[in-house]
Formats: C-alpha cells, sequence, structure tokens
C-alpha cells in the first residue's frame, strides 16, 4: 500500500524526530508513521532500498536507524526537506510509493 497523498488531513502530528514531523499513532520499534511534510516518507512502507538518496539531487535524505522494524532496521528520513525542488525523482524512483512530496504542505507545522 502506498503512502496516503492525504495523510495530513487523516493523521494527526504526533511529534518531531530526526528535525521533521512525525505523523499518525506510533508503536516503536514496529509502528513508525509518516516522516516529514513537504517530503514525507511512511516509515512504515520504506523498505531502505536507497534510491531516493542516491538519486535527490539536493541531498534531502538521510539515513536514522530503526532496529526491529519489520520492513528494515535504517530508513531514509527527509531530514533537510526545506531544501527540495520538488523534481519528484525521488517520488519515481521509490520501489514501493513510501515518498510523497507536495510543495503546499511545505512549512505549515
Ligand atoms: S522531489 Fe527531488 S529535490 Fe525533493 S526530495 Fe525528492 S528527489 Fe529531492
Amino acid at each position: 500500500m502506498p503512502i496516503d497523498p492525504n495523510f495530513e488531513q487523516n493523521l494527526e502530528q504526533t511529534g518531531e524526530e530526526h528535525g521533521v514531523a512525525v505523523w499518525g499513532e506510533t508503536e516503536p520499534p514496529e509502528k513508525l508513521g509518516i516522516r516529514g511534510t513537504h517530503v514525507a516518507v511512511d516509515f512504515d512502507i520504506c523498505l531502505a532500498d536507497g534510491a531516493c538518496l542516491e538519486d535527490c539531487p539536493v541531498d534531502v535524505f538521510e539515513w536514522v536507524d530503526t532496529p526491529g522494524h519489520p520492513e528494515s532496521e535504517i530508513k531514509a528520513n527527509p531530514t533537510n526537506e526545506d531544501q527540495c525542488i520538488d523534481c519528484m525523482l525521488c517520488v519515481d524512483v521509490c520501489p514501493v510509493d513510501a515518498i510523497d512530496v507536495d510543495s503546499g504542505r511545505a512549512g505549515r507545522t
């Protein structure tokens, strides 16, 4: 199941971690929610493929450790989402549709 592009309407912001917003209820280590707002990554879908880190022209993503998560024990965190230029490369290359980018969401949190 891909990331919900309407997560901002469907979920509450429940916190902040690694410099970005956390959306939705979390139950670490198995349930980690959506991370980021302008550039959003569903950590429960991310399987650490790494294409987004390799392809992003402005280095928005950084690995963070998520030991014990069933999909992968590292995740692509959109740490530098404020640098995003909306090229949509990360959205296109993610093999599991874990990323949604919407400049209209930027700065709302
Ligand atoms: S849309 Fe482009 S600039 Fe923005 S995070 Fe994705 S790859 Fe990086």
